[in-house]
C-alpha cells in the first residue's frame, strides 16, 4: 500500500522555518504551508509564524491561528478569521497561526457551474474541471443556498488534542448568503502533511460572516477559478523538528502500513474535517 501519493513526493520542500529568514524563501508558485496536519492534531497550537509573513507567501488560503482562535481565512491578500459564533474578524498581521495553507492564486482554469446540492457534487464538479495535479487551489464565487461552516473556540493550554477541540465545535446553518469559497484538494495521501482531499473555507460578501465549509449547496451560475500546481513548500516550526519529520515522511513513502497507524490518523482527520472518509481514489 502507498502511504504518500507518489506525485506529492515529488512536489514536496519541507524545511526548517527560520524567522530571520522569512520572506527571503522564493516560492515560485508553490503552495505555502506552515507546519503540519499531524501536529495540529497533536495539539500544537501555538503559532509560530506570524498572519504578516505568510500574507508575504501568498493572498489565498486557510488555517487557523494562535490557540486554535477560529477559522483563518485568507482572500484576495486580506486575512480573516470565524470566530467560534460565526462572526467575521480581520485578522492583525502580527498574530500567529500554527497551521495555514496559502499560494499566489494564479488561476489556469475558470468556469461557471451548474447547480450542486452538496459539498461532494461541488467537488465533483470541480474535480471534472482540473487537470490531473498534486495539488488544487480553488476559489469559488456564487450564490450559496444552504452553506453550512463551523468554527472552535480558542483553546488554553494544555491543549487537548483536535478531536476533542472539534467534538465542542460550532455550526453554522446559513442560507441564501452571497460570498466567496477559498480552499484546496491534496491528494488522499499526504503521510500526515496535509488535510487529504478537499479543505474549504467560506466568506460572505459583506465580510460579516465565515468559516471551515461542512456543507454547501449552491444555485447554477457560480464562478470557479482553479490553480493547479505540482509544487508544496512546507515550513516545519523548529520546536517539532524539521529533520524528524522529513526522516519519517520519508520512512512512510517506503513502510508497509504495517501498524494501522496511517489508517488511523486519515479517519482522524476525516473527522475533525467533518466528514467521512471517501473511498480511495
Ligand atoms: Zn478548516
Amino acid at each position: 500500500m502507498e502511504i504518500v501519493d507518489h506525485r506529492l513526493v515529488g512536489a514536496l520542500r519541507v524545511d526548517l522555518f527560520d524567522h530571520d529568514a522569512a520572506g527571503a524563501v522564493a516560492d515560485g508558485d508553490a503552495v505555502f504551508q506552515t507546519a503540519t496536519i499531524e501536529a495540529l492534531l497533536d495539539g500544537a497550537y501555538d503559532g509560530d509564524l506570524s498572519v504578516g509573513e505568510l500574507l508575504e507567501h501568498g493572498d489565498l488560503g486557510i488555517g487557523t491561528l494562535d490557540g486554535l482562535d477560529g477559522e483563518l481565512i485568507v482572500v484576495e491578500g486580506a486575512a480573516f478569521v470565524a470566530r467560534v459564533d460565526g462572526s467575521l474578524h480581520s485578522v492583525a498581521g502580527k498574530v500567529r497561526t500554527p497551521f495555514a495553507v496559502v499560494c499566489r492564486f494564479r488561476p489556469s482554469i475558470t468556469a461557471t457551474l451548474g447547480a450542486c446540492v452538496s459539498f461532494d457534487a461541488l467537488t465533483e464538479a470541480v474535480r471534472g474541471l482540473a487537470p490531473d495535479a498534486p495539488v488544487l487551489a480553488v476559489r469559488l464565487d456564487g450564490t450559496f443556498e444552504r452553506l453550512v461552516v463551523r468554527s472552535v473556540a480558542r483553546q488554553r493550554p494544555p491543549y487537548p488534542p483536535l478531536r476533542e477541540v472539534v467534538a465542542h465545535q460550532a455550526e453554522h446553518h446559513l442560507t441564501d448568503v452571497c460570498g466567496t469559497l477559498v480552499g484546496f484538494c491534496f491528494p488522499d495521501r499526504t503521510g500526515g502533511l496535509e488535510v487529504p482531499g478537499w479543505h474549504l473555507h467560506a466568506v460572505d460578501d459583506a465580510r460579516t460572516v465565515g468559516g471551515h465549509v461542512m456543507d454547501v449547496a449552491l444555485a447554477t451560475g457560480a464562478r470557479v477559478a482553479i490553480e493547479a500546481t505540482g509544487d508544496l513548500h512546507v515550513e516545519v516550526p523548529s520546536q517539532l523538528g524539521a529533520v524528524a519529520v522529513v526522516a519519517d515522511h520519508a520512512d512512510q513513502v517506503d513502510r508497509a502500513d504495517q501498524d494501522g497507524r496511517v489508517a488511523d490518523r486519515r479517519s482522524e482527520i476525516d473527522a475533525v474535517e467533518g466528514r467521512a472518509t471517501p473511498p480511495r481514489r
